[in-house]
C-alpha cells in the first residue's frame, strides 16, 4: 500500500493553533532540506516565488515526529518546533 493510499484512511480534527512551527531564519543556511522529501503528508514546500523559503502547512500532519528527528533534534538545523496538538484535535487513525 503507498503513502497516498494510507492518507486516504486518516482523518483531521484540525486546530486553529499548529502543533509544529518552523522558524524560516534557520533554513537558508540549511543545504540539503530534508523536509522537503522526508515528511510523509508534504507538510513542507519550497517557495520560489519567496525567495525559496519553506513554507510549512500543519493541517494534514500525521504526526509522526520525522520532522523533530531530521530537523528539529538536529543541533545544525532546529528550524522545527513541536508539541502535541490539543486533545481531540488532530490526526485520527481509523485502524478498523
Ligand atoms: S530541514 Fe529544517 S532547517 Fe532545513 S529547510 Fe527544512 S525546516 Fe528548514
Ligand atoms: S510530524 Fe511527520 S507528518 Fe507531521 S510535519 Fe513532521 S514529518 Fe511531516
Amino acid at each position: 500500500m503507498s503513502t497516498d493510499e494510507y492518507l486516504d484512511d486518516v482523518e483531521w480534527t484540525v486546530d486553529d493553533q499548529g502543533h509544529i512551527t518552523v522558524d524560516n531564519g534557520d533554513c537558508e543556511d540549511c543545504s540539503d532540506k530534508p523536509c522537503l522529501h522526508l515528511c510523509p503528508a508534504e507538510c513542507f514546500d519550497h517557495q520560489e516565488e519567496r525567495q525559496g523559503e519553506i513554507y510549512f502547512s500543519y493541517e494534514h500532519c500525521i504526526e509522526c515526529g520525522a520532522c523533530l528527528v531530521f530537523c528539529g533534534n538536529d543541533p545544525d538545523k532546529g528550524a522545527v518546533s513541536w508539541t502535541k496538538p490539543e486533545g481531540g484535535k488532530g490526526v485520527e487513525y481509523d485502524f478498523g
